[in-house]
């Protein structure tokens, strides 16, 4: 049941307790009003007649008295009678209103007392379902003579009361419910709406809307308690702010982080596959090239030459000029090899003075004519002091095999390479064999 409902029901509950409170003490006050006016005009009728009726009883005079009762019971048309009893002192009908009542002797305790009291008596009793009144006034002419008891019906005071009753009751609730609708729509006002309004509000920050606040301006409770509201949502959405900002610093920090290590990564894919001294491919990197190109031809025909080179009396460089000059030696080296060869050529230093050339999608007179080329390159370019090496010129010794033509296996054409490289040396240096030569000779 939400707030509103409770409060109505509150407020309705009040209405209707204060309704039945009210209706039931109002009536109950109204039939005791009603009732005593009853019982007095009853008293009031019975004295009327109690002096008259003494003489007759005095004179003995029945016929008067009976007259007189008679009389009596037309005057108490208003009262309802229902019957009415002249009694001597011993309690004894000496004239009543019903037929058959004469001579008979009254020995209630009602009749008793009223016999014995001197002024009047009443009660209320219901007889079946009747309300009635029973009066009694002492008959007094001089001497006490005896009584004069009635008894009245109650039925039209009750019916009275009744219609008098849904009247107070409709009355007292069109009262009644002006005040409860006020208050139920001053606590409304004061203390359902304020808190609807929060409990919206701290809905639409759970969902996220961080910046939702509630406007109520009261000095009360109420007012002081949105105010915590609003400062505990300001907290969150601060918070949040902060949060988020160091997040977004974080992620920044990352990704510097992150793009340090990708190039620290290269650097380091680089050096993996380099040369430190000529900045050439390493022999690893050769060698994966070369699988690579096996592989490749396994799929798709194709030709390559593989070039080994080495440089002719190194060794004897070396020690006349020292190590960091046949450094130097190797870098022009590795440079003029670059020059003179293709983009798409796959040039590595294979170790110490020795150089391995991949000549891609190079047919064997084609990869024949650029070994050459590079020795005679070689034999033609000055290098820094190679008046020293035997000849008076620093040259190269090259061996070449082709792939499918001589093997195609990576592993045998090196070693074919290597072994006309071998033969170069073997011819006086300075000179190009090929692996099919060797293997004619
Ligand atoms: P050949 O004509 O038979 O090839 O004779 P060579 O002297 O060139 O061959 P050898 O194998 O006797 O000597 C090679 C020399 O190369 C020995 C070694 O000190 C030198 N060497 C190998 N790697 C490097 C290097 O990185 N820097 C320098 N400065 N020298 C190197
Ligand atoms: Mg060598
Ligand atoms: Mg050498």
């Amino acid at each position: 049941m939400g707030l509103r409902a409770k409060l109505a029901f509150a407020v309705l509950s009040v209405v209707v307790l204060a309704v039945t409170a009210y209706g039931f003490t109002t009536i109950r006050h109204e039939e005791r009003v009603l009732q005593r006016e009853t019982e007095g005009r009853a008293v009031a009728l019975l004295r009327a007649f109690a002096i008259p009726c003494g003489v007759a009883m005095a004179n003995n005079d029945t016929p008067t008295l009976d007259n007189y009762v008679v009389k009596l019971s037309e005057a108490a048309t208003s009262l309802d009678l229902r019957y009415m009893a002249v009694l001597d002192f011993q309690g004894r009908v000496v004239s009543h209103t019903r037929q058959g009542e004469f001579g008979k002797v009254y020995d209630d305790p009602f009749t008793r007392t009223a016999l014995a009291a001197e002024s009047p008596q009443t009660r209320t009793l219901v007889e079946g379902s009747e309300p009635v009144l029973e009066a009694a006034v002492p008959v007094v002419s001089g001497l006490r003579w005896g009584t004069i008891r009635a008894s009245f019906s109650l039925s039209n005071v009750e019916e009275a009361i009744a219609a008098r009753r849904t009247r107070v009751f409709v009355f007292a609730l069109v009262m009644m419910s002006i005040p409860g609708l006020i208050a139920f729509l001053t606590l409304h006002r004061l203390v359902v709406r304020p808190i609807e309004k929060m409990q919206g509000m701290a809905e639409r920050v759970s969902r996220g809307e961080l910046a939702a606040r509630v406007a109520i301006r009261s000095g009360d409770e109420v007012g002081q308690l949105a105010e915590q509201l609003n400062a505990m949502a300001q907290r969150i959405e601060d918070y949040t702010a902060s949060l988020e900002k160091r997040v977004e610093e974080r992620t920044h920090e990352l990704a510097a982080a992150n793009s340090q290590l990708v190039e620290a990564n290269q650097q380091l894919e680089r050096l993996a596959k380099t040369d430190p001294l000529t900045g050439l491919y390493n022999r690893r990197q050769f060698m994966e090239q070369l699988d690579f190109e096996i592989r490749r031809g396994a799929r798709n025909p194709h030709q390559f030459a593989l070039i080994l080179l080495d440089v002719d009396h190194f060794k004897s460089y070396n020690d006349t000029h020292g190590h960091s000059a046949g450094d130097e030696l190797l870098q022009r080296m590795a440079a003029l090899l670059s020059l003179n060869l293709r983009g798409t050529d796959v040039i590595a230093r294979y170790g110490g003075e020795e150089f391995v050339v991949l000549l891609l999608d190079t047919g064997a007179d084609e990869g024949y004519a650029t070994a050459n080329k590079l020795q005679q390159v070689v034999e033609a370019q000055p290098f820094p002091r190679e008046e020293t090496q035997p000849g008076g010129k620093l040259t190269i010794s090259v061996g070449v095999s082709f792939y499918p033509h001589d093997s195609r296996d990576g592993r045998k054409l090196i070693d074919y390479a290597d072994r006309a490289l071998y033969k170069s040396k073997e011819r006086g240096r300075n000179t190009v064999t090929r692996w099919a030569d060797v293997r004619e000779s």
